[in-house]
């Protein structure tokens, strides 16, 4: 599944290549994605240029002068940029046809993502309860300590919230809580704030280098030029259960917490009961 450093190295690759360009037309190929394609997109985008790409959380934007193209990649969605006249593949389901001869094209075998508009001066649901960027200075351990008190949710399910912070994914969380040695069953609750000023920075860290490796190599994830990232070799504990611990002798264990799988070392990332009894 596409995590942030995919959908973020998703917008980089697409910046230089769709914006101040204008779109000639919009193509539907499929409308029946997690939510229906608006209908009216053809329409309204039409001529239309594009004024800027950016990102929040997982979701990328797309900013024209009449509103904004809100895209998901879903569990196996990628946007690619092509020559117009290249033929269409099986799982195209939407384009932007541009002015250059090109035409960004949006590609998703499974259909979990999703094509959405939001209007001038309105926010779509979806946004309106998501938290700070991770790789922003409102992500802090301030925040993150505060708003963890009295919760009786355990840590992983915590830094995956979007309400607590916006875009924290699967590995990512397995990975930083590694790296700052928490087990994923402590309660978010008892974590002391000395363990989430270094839980930040793993946070941050962790996704930073993955966003400047190009992203994971995940299912039919490939960047912008068809190219696969390859910042799955570099993780420390995301899918190798049973393999050797690169901190201890201990050997990575897998279980399920919220139906997710999570990966830690139970020999040196134990789950104390006093809170943070390990002074490290
Ligand atoms: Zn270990």
């Amino acid at each position: 599944m596409p995590e942030l450093p995919e959908v973020e190295t998703t917008k980089r690759g697409l910046e230089p290549h769709i914006v101040r360009r204008r779109v000639l037309s919009v193509n539907i190929h499929q409308k029946q994605l997690r939510w229906e394609i608006p209908s009216h997109l053809p329409t309204t985008i039409k001529g239309e240029s594009i004024k800027k790409i950016s990102r929040r959380a997982k979701f990328i934007l797309i900013k024209f002068n009449s509103g904004t193209l809100v895209m998901h990649l879903g569990m196996s969605g990628s946007i690619s940029v092509v020559p117009s006249a290249e033929a269409l593949k099986k799982h195209h389901h939407f384009e932007l046809v541009l002015d250059n001869a090109t035409s960004m094209r949006f590609h998703d075998p499974r259909r979990f993502g999703s094509i959405l508009w939001q209007k001038n001066n309105e926010q779509l649901s979806l946004f309106k309860n998501l938290g700070p960027e991770p790789l922003s200075s409102e992500f802090n351990e301030n925040a993150l300590y505060l708003s963890s008190r009295a919760r009786k949710k355990n840590i992983k399910a915590f830094i995956m919230d979007s309400s607590v912070v916006a875009g924290v994914g699967n590995i990512y969380a397995s990975e930083s809580l590694f790296q700052a040695e928490i087990s994923p069953k402590r309660l978010a609750g008892k974590i002391s704030k000395k363990r989430y000023q270094l839980l930040t920075q793993c946070i941050k860290q962790i996704l930073s280098e993955a966003i400047n490796n190009g992203g994971t190599t995940l299912n039919d994830f490939s960047n912008i030029d068809g190219e696969p990232g390859y910042f799955s070799q570099v993780l420390s504990v995301y899918g190798r259960n049973g393999m050797p611990c690169q901190r201890c002798d201990g050997t990575i264990k897998r279980i399920i917490q919220n139906q997710r799988a999570s990966y830690y070392c139970p020999r040196c990332v134990p789950v104390t009961t006093v809170p943070d009894a390990r002074n490290r």
